[in-house]
């Protein structure tokens, strides 16, 4: 069997065949294109054929090979947290305008699943002291060991939102919390089926857990500090509306690349 044979009769769309070829075999993906003809070990071939079988049955290609790129990073993933996407790196950039580069910024993930948010910001951000928290332990397993492998200090804490951190306070508050509605026929469809619900839905309005943080989020605010959520495409209004009851000033929603307004944040106006 040659590698040309293999991606030709594995029944995958021809980039994510290459892509599983490419890891099953360790051959990178542009030998793969320039040389049909190579040869493939037995071994190899076997890891190909298991995963092609699994991913025809809908399996999310960062559960099979277990991992995924978020901001620069390769990350572990399981089916015990949500894969990370694209438009979250989005979250990380607002975030980073906000986290001084020497001084000692607080900085709290809430929902932060494989560690995304709260990883990349340290990486970007030695000085600052981030703390992540998560409702789910195997969550924070992952978490934890992509923490460990990348040298990354975290302060990870298992509660609920900001139940995990009763009596503190940061400068920046960042979260991707799940925010599907509840009957979303894309819970159905795609990634979405194998990804864990609690990361997902947020209730039946999908609003939930949002409509929570942003409630409770300037009692953990530093005055003047901010809060960035990522959220639906079309729940820019409604975040906006919490932001303004809860009191926060300069409100804003940023579009991702497709055009959707994601993530939205606001500055903390002091607690009340
Ligand atoms: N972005 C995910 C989706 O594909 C949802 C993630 C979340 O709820 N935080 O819809």
């Amino acid at each position: 069997m040659n590698v040309g044979d293999a991606l030709g009769g594995a029944g995958l769309e021809r980039r994510e065949a290459r892509r599983l070829l490419a890891a099953a075999t360790g051959i990178p993906e542009a030998q793969l294109v320039a040389h049909p003809e190579r040869a493939i070990d037995d071994a190899s071939r076997a890891r190909f054929d298991a995963w092609a079988a699994r991913r025809k049955q809908g399996e999310p290609i960062a559960y099979l090979l277990g991992w995924r790129e978020f901001y620069g990073l390769t990350l572990a993933v399981t089916p015990a947290v949500l894969i990370p996407r694209h438009e979250s790196e989005l979250v990380v950039e607002r975030a980073l305008e906000r986290v001084s580069a020497n001084g000692p910024c607080r900085v709290l993930d809430l929902g932060t699943g494989s560690g995304a948010l709260a990883l990349a910001i340290k990486r970007e951000r030695p000085s600052a002291r981030v703390l992540a928290v998560d409702a789910s332990p195997s969550a924070l397993e992952v978490a934890r060991g992509n923490a460990h492998r990348l040298e990354l200090d975290i302060d990870w804490r298992e509660g609920h939102w900001f139940s995990a951190v009763p009596a503190e306070r940061f400068e920046v508050i960042v979260s991707n919390p799940p925010y599907v509605a509840s009957g979303d026929p894309h819970l159905v469809q795609g990634d979405l089926r194998f990804e864990p619900a609690a990361a997902l839905i947020g209730g039946a309005d999908g609003l939930a857990a949002i409509r929570d943080i942003v409630r409770d989020a300037p009692a953990h605010l530093t005055p003047g500090g901010w809060l960035f959520l990522e959220h639906g495409y079309d729940q820019a209004d409604a975040v906006r509306g919490f932001l303004r009851a809860a009191g926060f000033e300069e409100i804003t929603a940023w579009r991702d690349l497709a055009g959707h307004l994601r993530v939205s944040g606001g500055r903390s106006g002091g607690a009340r």
